[in-house]
């Protein structure tokens, strides 16, 4: 499918209203259909039904609200959705929704596939296939509240938000941030940046520039490995930022946080490769060397056919945890979300198997 309109899902108030202008008509139609687009949460101009026939007409001759189309829909026995989308130019994206029982998280993808090559991450098999612009980010998150809640209700509050899925999102930062300052405002969405996890396998220029700005989101670091002989095999990225520049640029980052606020290391925790008491207590003395106070989600390994890992069993993630504690470090295990349907993390590659319920979707749903 060609895309040559404009895709509005991810265009600002401002820029709505520069685009109305030009059409010659007043600010307010801006206001509705910002409104429309962003606090109903509607994919097509003809449901605007505030907006006159004849501007909802021309909308859909110049612009577009729907560029991903919902390909399969997959429902795990834990409660978790995993949306497999795709572009207008037919490439796969993934969002996945994680009901909580206060809150609900959804998990989106900062670009189509993957470059990087973690050597544990399915995603990294798909290559990097494209990053995704802002409207494409905001649209995963309309698609999955619509999936859940359906097109036109509110918006509930405290919906969390993670760029843990496909993608480096540190590699897609000027459409992450748009996508951002879309989502945040209080007449749309308003899912405020407070409310946003960014995690990046270590693209430390980008980690700097993110300490820069007032309304971020929360940072959090794929570590995996305590050594650079260790990552840079598991997390090749490693090679050009090595664990030193990576925990410099943290400890500048540090900086920036509020009151209250810490950044998290993940790690995935792969049997007989990283996952040794001498692994815990070096990633111990790296994070106190650099006086780093973070803490850390240990992740037991989704494993997958074509991956070389096994996860590590629960006693020695028991016993991993433990040394860190002794240590002054705060770990926390990260209970595995979908991995039934291939939801989890490190397993979105655009699979089509293991569905336990696969039911068509509207594409303006
Ligand atoms: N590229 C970013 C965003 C992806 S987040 C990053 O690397 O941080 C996905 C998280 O899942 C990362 O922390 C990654 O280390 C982890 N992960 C990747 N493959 C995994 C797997 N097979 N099992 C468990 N976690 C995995």
């Amino acid at each position: 499918m060609e895309q040559a309109k404009a895709h509005l899902t991810g265009s600002p108030l401002s820029e709505l209203t520069d685009l109305l202008i030009e059409f010659g008509e007043p600010p307010f139609r801006a206001r509705q259909l910002f409104h429309n687009l962003q606090a109903r949460r509607l994919r097509a101009f003809d449901e605007m039904t505030d907006l006159p026939q004849s501007l909802r007409a021309r909308l859909a001759d110049h612009a577009t609200a729907a560029t991903l189309t919902v390909e399969s829909r997959y429902v795990s026995e834990d409660g978790t959705r995993r949306l497999l989308l795709r572009t207008h130019d037919n490439l796969p994206v993934e969002t996945v929704f994680i009901p909580e029982e206060r809150r609900d998280t959804i998990c989106f993808s900062s670009q189509s596939g993957c470059g990087l090559k973690c050597d544990f991450c399915l995603t990294a098999r798909l290559g990097l296939l494209r990053t995704l612009t802002a409207g494409e980010i905001v649209e995963q998150i309309i698609i999955a509240l619509n999936d859940a809640y359906g097109a036109g209700t509110e918006t509930p509050r405290g919906t969390n938000l993670v760029a843990m899925g496909a993608g480096e999102p540190m590699l897609a930062f000027d459409s992450l941030m748009k996508a951002l300052r879309v989502m945040a405002d209080k007449s749309g969405l308003h899912i405020v940046t407070n409310r946003v996890t960014v995690s990046t396998a270590g693209v430390v220029p980008r980690i700097r520039e993110l300490a820069t700005i007032p309304e971020r989101p929360h940072l959090a670091i794929s570590l995996s490995a305590p050594t650079d002989e260790l990552r840079d095999r598991l997390m090749p990225i490693n090679k050009r930022w090595p664990l030193a520049e990576l925990m410099a640029a943290c400890k500048d980052f540090e900086k920036s946080l509020k009151p209250g606020e810490r950044f998290t290391f993940e790690y995935v925790m792969l049997d007989g490769v990283n996952d040794s008491n001498e692994h815990a207590r070096q990633v111990a003395n790296l994070l106190n060397r650099h006086n780093l106070k973070a803490k850390v989600n240990l992740i037991p390994h989704n494993p997958a056919e074509s991956l070389p890992y096994l996860p590590s069993s629960t006693e020695r993630v028991e016993a991993f945890k433990r040394v860190l504690a002794a240590k002054g470090i705060n770990a926390f295990v990260r209970r595995p979300r979908g991995r039934d349907i291939y939801a989890a993390c490190g397993q979105l590659a655009a699979r089509r198997t293991n569905a336990i319920s696969q039911l068509p979707m509207a594409r303006t749903a």
